[in-house]
């Protein structure tokens, strides 16, 4: 206690003096070092305060990862307002509610999305000031240039902003999978003790070169990949979209190390045909997360990159990261999400709230200094989650501990099938029907029935070149788990739809089956 946090804004001060002339980021043909990072993210510090936005203000921001988007984060973050980051995969519509909900008052928008912001056909009265983010040039003697002349001319000193450690830092929007986002706030505090927390956790070390291959937006590779990695002073190769041919060609050509990914980019690396897996050779670490790891992904991940480590990396947006498994530690846990990270708190408590002992299944809740502040201008709904004085948060997530305290994730709540009064874990019954070796991908969630309210079926992407029909496939399903929980239907897909950060979005697949049954799911 009593010890002074290095914030946000400081972590990347640090590292520039300790390693200015390291590439922090190569985008694309481009790079930049510490020392120009650091220079950059002054400039758009002093710009912002000079342009009437300090500690209070919110800003938008709308960009792919590039070099830009770092400079916005860190130059925010030394300014003291509030940075929202915005999804690039939004509708104008969805984007202008977002705008005027998370009430937004300067937007930067890289020029890809100027055209998406440019179809938002409403009035957008907070909004005062857009900004684009042209490139900057791959010329060396350049790498200190910002993206606008206003930015430009500005001095590219430390802006010198007392920051609160308390205060609102950034606000990233969740519940694809659900509907409408929810704006998560986090605190400066938060943020820059979660980072300390991944570095450890991961075991990051300057003489990385990570991967950012999810998209920055969204809290993991925002808060517990990027900003660690720039802790650490590490190298980072920033990938727009994701595509696993490219990404092997950027391993190859980079010497990447670490990768933070969601299960379903690893499992595009190895599935996907004329991809050389010789050239990750030097990738140590894949660290996965967002969704479950099916144990067959893992076997074929294992076999096919024997060289690399898979470590799970369980977290929310709204939690930040709680658990972290470096399986070859710990060959006996590999069905755990692991440990809780270093100063995270973990407890499974009955709907009552009264804490459940070890082995018992109920919701997951933690308390740790790397919790949200609130949802966005919604009490009610932090109420929610953030029930009483004792500080724990409601993940909504149903799990065990063991006598060790690993952590396994049986399934979301609100994804519970019920069937005739008796629990059915989607995630359980997808490991079943992924055992068979024709099965690339599948869903499982529940839909009406007459007799027992719901039964649970499956959405199956198959391997190419494969065939299995759907009865044989839920006979396979029932060899696997309690006949109970098998898969009452079957329908055979090209792909399933994901959010952004490739989760399943199940209440696009339940949908159809229950919109005429007058019930809500
Ligand atoms: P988000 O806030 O969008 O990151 O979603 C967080 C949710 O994704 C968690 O509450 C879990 O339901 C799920 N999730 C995240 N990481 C994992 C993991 N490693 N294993 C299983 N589910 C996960």
């Amino acid at each position: 206690m009593g010890q002074t946090i290095q914030l946000t804004g400081e972590i990347l001060a640090q590292t520039a003096r300790r390693l200015p002339g390291k590439t922090a980021i190569h985008d694309g043909d481009r790079q930049m070092t510490y020392g120009a990072l650091d220079l950059a993210a002054n400039r758009v510090a002093n710009g912002l305060l000079s342009a009437g936005f300090g500690p209070g203000s919110r800003i938008g921001l709308l960009s792919p990862n590039t070099i830009e988007f770092a400079q916005v984060y860190f130059g925010s973050a030394r300014a003291g307002t509030l940075l929202v980051t915005l999804s690039t995969r939004y509708t104008a519509k969805e984007l202008a509610g977002v705008l005027t909900r998370a009430k937004i008052d300067a937007l930067f928008v890289h020029p890809d999305f100027m055209a998406l912001f440019n179809g938002i056909d409403t009035p957008l009265p907070g909004l005062r000031k857009v900004w684009t983010l042209p490139e900057i040039p791959a010329l060396p003697e350049k790498a200190g240039t910002t993206f606008d002349s206003f930015f430009d001319d500005q001095s590219d000193s430390p802006p010198g902003v007392a920051i609160d450690p308390a205060s609102a830092f950034c606000m990233t929007l969740t519940g694809g999978t659900t509907g409408i986002p929810k704006g998560v706030v986090v605190s400066h505090r938060s943020r820059a003790l979660s980072a300390a927390s991944a570095v450890e956790a991961y075991g990051l070390q300057e003489n990385d070169v990570t991967g950012i291959v999810t998209p920055m937006f969204h809290i993991a590779a925002l808060f517990v990949w990027f900003q660690p990695a720039v802790l650490a002073g590490a190298t980072m190769v920033f990938m727009q979209s994701w595509n696993p041919h490219e990404f092997a060609d950027l391993a190859d050509r980079h010497g990447i190390t670490a990768i933070t990914t969601v299960p379903t980019q690893l499992n595009d690396l190895i599935s996907r045909e004329g991809i050389d897996l010789g050239k990750l050779g030097t990738l140590r670490r894949a660290i996965h997360g967002g969704a479950p790891m099916t144990p067959d992904l893992l076997d074929r991940l294992t076999a096919a990159l024997p060289q690399t480590e898979f470590v799970d990396n369980y977290g929310q947006s709204e939690a930040g990261p709680l658990t972290a498994l470096r399986r070859h530690w710990f060959p006996d846990k590999l069905h755990t999400v692991g440990r809780p990270m270093p100063g995270v708190e973990l407890a499974i408590f009955d709907i009552e709230g009264r804490k459940l002992p070890i082995g018992e299944t109920g919701e997951v809740v933690t308390r740790s200094p790397h919790i949200m502040l609130g949802y966005d201008d919604n009490p009610e709904l932090t109420k929610t989650v953030l029930r009483g004085a004792d500080g724990w948060l409601w993940t909504g997530d149903i799990g065990k501990l063991d006598d060790d305290g690993f952590l396994t994730i049986v399934d979301r709540s609100k994804d519970i099938i019920i069937v005739g009064g008796e629990n059915v874990y989607p995630q359980e019954v997808e490991n079943a029907v992924c055992e068979h070796p024709s099965v690339l991908e599948c869903a499982v969630f529940g839909i009406p029935d007459e007799r027992l309210g719901e039964v649970p079926a499956a959405h199956v992407v198959l391997a190419d070149d494969t065939a299995i029909d759907e009865h044989d496939l839920i006979e396979f399903s029932a060899t696997q788990i309690s006949r109970q929980k098998r898969p009452r239907k079957i329908v055979f897909v090209e792909s399933l739809p994901k959010t952004p950060v490739g989760k399943v979005k199940k209440n696009e697949l339940r949908e159809p089956y229950w919109k005429d049954t007058g019930r809500t799911i």
